[in-house]
């Protein structure tokens, strides 16, 4: 059983743009490979989790999302880089397309893909993070009973400085990016 980072996609790895429909607008943040790098260093698992609605939404098809992680995997194999999972949710309750049209139980704040990848992949449940730019990453995260952090790029530093006063529990820290986030996933362990 392996300690396991659950990392969200848009605004934590990439510069979160809307809707992405296009792997030419997928721009990684120049930090992201760097903090991965670190975490298969220091052996634990990367698993990225992502809510991909705008498939649901008919904005962009699952071709164009897997164009755009091949995308990805390229980037951080070249950079020395691997991801252990990714596991993303298409769905949206209204969707005009049927398979699609669905209240799920994957999309964050549920806690459908990560009980998968913890299933998969075998994660130590007592040793686990989750790192993203939005309330509902946290939530995920208290639900699962992982530590959390909440990243400033993104939407993060406006979620919390506009929306915190809402919220019924607080992240464990608030990073400034994902590589400080992983330079405080690394202190756990020691
Ligand atoms: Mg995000």
């Amino acid at each position: 059983m392996k300690p396991t980072a659950f990392i969200d996609r848009d605004g934590t790895i990439n510069i979160d743009g809307g809707y992405i429909n296009n792997p030419d607008n997928f721009e990684i943040y120049p930090f992201a490979a760097q903090a991965l790098r670190m975490l298969n260093t220091a052996d634990w698992s990367v698993v990225i989790v992502t809510n991909q609605s705008g498939i649901g939404r008919g904005f962009y098809t699952t071709e164009i999302m897997n164009a755009i992680h091949a995308k990805m995997y390229g980037y951080f194999a070249a950079q020395g880089v691997k991801i252990d999972g990714l596991y993303y949710c298409p769905h949206d309750p209204n969707s005009k397309i049927e398979e699609y049209r669905k209240d799920c139980n994957c999309r964050k704040p549920k806690t459908g893909m990560f009980e998968q990848a913890i299933r998969e992949l075998s994660a130590d449940t007592k040793n686990m993070v989750v790192v993203g730019d939005k309330y509902g990453d946290m939530e995920a995260g208290f639900k699962i009973g992982a530590k959390t952090i909440l990243v400033n790029t993104g939407y993060g530093r406006g979620e919390f400085e506009q929306k915190s006063h809402l919220w019924r529990q607080l992240p464990d820290h608030r990073a400034e990016n994902l590589l400080e986030a992983v330079r405080i996933i690394i202190d756990y362990k020691n």
